[in-house]
């Protein structure tokens, strides 16, 4: 089957012509239809630091969506035909933060696609013990692979305990970005500002389609000027770019007692006065991961249309294409890069 595989330290992946996966008694194979292309996959791609740890070579990929194929025997709960989503981690059951029921950060678990092989093939092997998702039927595979980002993002907005009805803003048009922006106007947000450049202009001029009320082009005019502009100072950023000069433009677009979400991934050291924090009581709060409660939420909402990514979905590629999927995310062109199987 073909694969993407991270074969090397450094930028790039190569495609390849691997063995078709076999499974054990608790595995299941699934035949995948949609994997998208995460943010971080991209990064892996780049070779920015911070994933030194992934085993080489290995299959990237852990947005996904697809049948059930096979079962093993001891596998209960699944059937053939099964259209499923997963969380692509499983806590190890054995670490200090497992032992106390918080498997999300859990210290060794197993991650598909980071340290182990992933999605971006036409087959996976998922472990039956972890949270396997039956998609509904009014949910396309599609759609139903960006649940893995939507789960992150419905997290961030959990913790940050954003109430509706006042103005936010969100810092980057990248599918984190995107996706924040849905799911804070399905909270209420209004009116919501979203920053970018111009080589973002395709992701920009989606994200209005998908709620934005006010974008800024962060290279025409000074990102936090253009926020005191519209809406005054806010209580709420959430910065989903990864670029550590946001960190301080986001502090300085906030209210005393506001709260600065970091959901991007940073390769870099920020820079910023801690007097914000101290006499201006901000915070910035990193958020990562989700629980087996935001995937059902995220299943749920893509299921009412409360949430609607059909719009940020602009590239749809093969896996023996694979590389010019992550050069459209890496120029920005796409917003979401789904790979599909060859014969579609
Ligand atoms: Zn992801
Ligand atoms: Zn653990």
């Amino acid at each position: 089957m073909k694969a993407i595989v991270k074969t090397k330290t450094g930028p790039g992946v190569e495609i390849l012509d691997v063995a078709k996966p076999e499974i054990r008694e608790a595995d299941i194979l699934v035949k995948v239809q949609a994997a998208s292309l995460c943010g971080s996959d991209l990064h892996i791609y780049e070779g920015t630091p911070g994933y030194e740890y992934l085993p080489l070579p290995v299959i990237l990929g852990h947005e996904f969506a697809g049948e059930v194929v096979e079962i093993g025997r001891r596998v209960q709960g699944l059937a053939i035909g099964d259209r499923v989503t997963a969380n692509p981690t499983m806590p190890c059951g054995q670490c200090d933060w497992c032992k106390v029921g918080k498997g999300g950060r859990c210290r060794s678990g197993f991650s598909l696609g980071l340290t182990g092989n992933g999605a971006f093939a036409e087959y996976v092997v998922l472990k039956a013990g972890g949270d396997i998702f039956k998609i509904p039927d009014n949910v396309s595979l599609e759609c139903a692979s960006l649940c893995e980002p939507l789960s992150i993002v419905l997290n961030g907005v959990d913790v940050s305990q954003f109430q509706g009805g006042q103005p936010v803003v969100v810092l980057g048009p990248g599918p984190i970005g995107l996706l924040a922006v849905q799911v804070l106007k399905a909270s209420g947000a209004g009116p919501i500002i979203l920053t970018g450049t111009t080589a973002d202009a395709r992701r920009l001029e989606i994200a209005r389609q998908l709620g934005a009320d006010i974008i800024v082009n962060v290279q025409e005019e000074d990102p936090v000027k253009a926020v005191i502009r519209h809406t005054g100072r806010v209580n709420f950023v959430f910065e989903a770019t990864g670029i550590s000069a946001t960190i301080a433009q986001g502090l300085a677009m906030l209210n005393p007692g506001g709260k600065l979400m970091v959901i991007g991934i940073h390769a870099e050291d920020a820079v910023f006065n801690p007097l914000d924090l101290v006499r201006k009581r901000k915070s910035i709060i990193g958020v990562y991961g989700y629980n087996q409660n935001t995937w059902k939420r995220s299943l749920s909402l893509l299921s009412t249309g409360a949430i609607n990514p059909e719009p940020m979905i602009t590239h749809r590629i093969p896996f023996s294409k694979g590389e010019e999927g992550f050069m459209l995310a890496h120029d920005k062109t796409a917003a979401k890069v789904i790979f599909v199987p060859e014969e579609q």
